[in-house]
């Protein structure tokens, strides 16, 4: 079994998922008292939210570098960045490491053509949403078309992951919020939509809702074992 590296802490919270779902699966695949090989570099979130805000990548960039080395020198064979987010800075991390990056969005893109799916809603923070890092990825290496939620909902789904999920508050009220966002996403045509930020799912599950959901982090522990056992 290959040792998994997970770079967490974005937000602690999702990393903890992280962490049961890798154990899980390889439970599941191997039996008896197996579980993961994990090497794992868990951050202080405050300083990483407080320079995406300022608009300070590098500065963001530099200090996941520092921790992917750690995770590499620690025994990790290949590294998960554990935020849909963070994957902005992706190509610095990649730069700083000779081990593979396993990226979320290539899972995730994976799984949404495996099943015919070419039109998909993207809920995610902001920066997710906004910037090429993700959804241009998803459009460009992936040829899939994307649809976001209008400017006030982006707000909105934003607005709640950095107030509520990386905090661990779950509220009734911004789930009804966030389906009414999924809901107009399939009326402009989505037939499914991504949970492009390792917390939503905190919030949204598959039983809340007949939309066919892509949970960021499931996918992305689950092709994390797939890689550690082959
Ligand atoms: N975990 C979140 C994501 O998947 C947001 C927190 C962060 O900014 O990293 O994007």
């Amino acid at each position: 079994m290959k040792t998994i590296g997970l770079l967490g802490g974005m937000s602690w919270e999702s990393t903890a998922l992280y962490y049961r779902q890798i154990n899980e699966l390889v439970k599941e695949k191997l039996g008896g008292l197996h579980s993961a090989q994990i090497a794992m570099f868990s951050v202080d979130f405050q300083e990483i939210e407080e320079l995406q805000h300022a608009g300070q990548w590098d500065a963001t960039g530099e200090i996941l570098s520092k921790a992917a080395e750690q995770v590499q020198n620690a025994g990790a064979d290949f590294l998960l960045i554990c935020t849909n987010t963070m994957h902005k800075v992706a190509p610095q991390i990649e730069a700083a490491i000779e081990i593979p990056l396993l990226h979320i969005a290539d899972a995730t893109a994976e799984r949404i053509k495996s099943q015919g799916i070419k039109n998909i809603g993207l809920l995610g923070t902001r920066f997710t949403m906004e910037q090429d890092f993700y959804a241009g990825r998803l459009r460009d290496a992936h040829d899939l078309n994307v649809i976001l939620p209008s400017k006030q909902d982006r707000e909105i789904v934003h607005r709640v992951i950095y107030e509520e999920l990386v905090l661990g508050v779950v509220r009734d009220e911004s789930r009804r919020e966030y389906l009414r966002i999924m809901e107009t996403l399939c009326s402009e045509g989505a037939e499914g939509v991504i949970e492009g930020c390792t917390e939503i799912v905190m919030l949204v599950q598959q039983k809340h809702t007949g939309i066919p959901l892509f949970d960021t982090t499931f996918i992305h522990a689950q092709a994390a074992v797939e890689m550690a056992l082959n």
